[in-house]
């Protein structure tokens, strides 16, 4: 199916779901931006306070972060692929229960890798890399490349949001992931 055509079927799908409990907690359900094309496919935990209230993914302080990362290895967002493992903000940013992930997985974001079949995911944050690759302790792991099963190339990353509240150890654990995904893409 030509991209432009899913992209539009997902993303009302995504702003019409009400498939699990977090839907309640949550102004607007985010569906995901970027390019349909993208070699690179960022993952990030679940929409926060800002993107709820403005229905784009990583508009707030994180993004801001996140936005500056990408500039540091050439890319920009219109370069990129932006997901979330949930697509709904959940109450003073509760970690997603198992079922909510799953069903979220099931619903958007297996069909979202399927579509786009990037070269390289990059997964932000303990939850992400958790669920989608196995991955723990993510202080010491980010920056780690793996093939997944599914196809693809993934690193595993510090989220752009823990930038905020600790810059001296995760800035530059950020901007490594970054440059690990970057070289990836070349490969
Ligand atoms: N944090 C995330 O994980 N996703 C967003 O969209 C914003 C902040």
């Amino acid at each position: 199916m030509d991209r432009t055509v899913w992209y539009s079927d997902f993303r009302d799908r995504v702003r019409t779901c009400g498939a699990c409990s977090a839907r309640k907690e949550a102004n607007v359900p985010v569906p995901s931006v970027g390019n349909l094309e993208a070699d690179v496919f960022l993952i990030g935990r679940n929409p926060g306070k800002d993107e709820d209230r403005e229905g784009i993914p990583f508009v707030g302080r994180a993004g801001g972060f996140l936005t500056k990362a990408l500039s540091s290895v050439y890319l920009s967002r219109d370069d990129v692929y932006i997901a979330n493992l949930n697509k709904c903000y959940m109450r003073r940013n509760r970690l997603p229960k198992r079922d909510e992930v799953v069903t979220c997985f099931r619903r958007f974001l297996h069909d979202e890798l399927q579509t786009i079949s990037p070269k390289v995911v990059v997964a932000f944050g303990a939850t992400v890399c958790q669920y989608l690759l196995g991955i723990d302790n993510i202080s010491k792991n980010s920056g780690k490349l793996i093939q997944h099963k599914a196809g693809f190339l993934a690193v595993a990353s510090v989220h752009p949001a823990s930038v905020c509240y600790g810059f001296e150890e995760n800035w530059p654990k950020l901007l490594k992931a970054m440059q690990v995904a970057r070289r990836a893409v070349m490969r």
